[in-house]
């Protein structure tokens, strides 16, 4: 298991649980060389998210590119990165434990958008720029209002 941080390979394990009515085993990880943490989850027979695209293509669940994608959206406003990746696992989390194998671009964001709200303003208005595509200067308006 590599250090998503600093990938260095060593990680020892801290906390292991078991989560999803005992079909997925949930680890907390910390890196040997920098003492970064981070979540893992493993399951049985896991089967493989697939995320529809609003032009109806399909693509894998890949939290790299939602890791990308949040890192962007934070740009400068110093969220530990623990923090975006507890947030994805959460996501992937939700989804899998639902048994869904299939997830919208839109309801996805709407997951992300959620829990990114209670992190920071200014990212969840980028990433919801992004991920909403607001049609209007009023629907952003609209956005940022529901933030209080
Ligand atoms: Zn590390």
């Amino acid at each position: 298991m590599y250090c998503p941080a600093c990938n260095n390979e060593e990680t020892k394990v801290i906390d292991s649980r078991l989560v999803e009515d005992g079909r997925a085993v949930r680890r907390r990880r910390e890196c040997m060389a920098c003492g970064h943490r981070f979540t893992t989850y493993e399951r049985l027979n896991e089967k493989p998210l697939i995320v529809i695209k609003k032009d109806k293509s399909s693509e894998p669940f890949d939290s790299n590119k939602l890791l990308r994608g949040l890192m962007t959206a934070t740009a400068k406003r110093n969220v530990p990165i623990n923090v975006l990746q507890d947030l994805i696992a959460d996501v992937e989390n939700q989804l899998r434990s639902s048994n869904k194998t299939e997830v919208t671009s839109s309801v996805l964001g709407d997951m992300v958008l959620e829990r990114l709200k209670k992190i920071d303003d200014l990212a969840y208005i980028r990433f919801a720029s992004v991920y909403k595509d607001f049609k209007s200067i009023d629907e952003f308006a609209d956005a940022i209002k529901g933030m209080n």
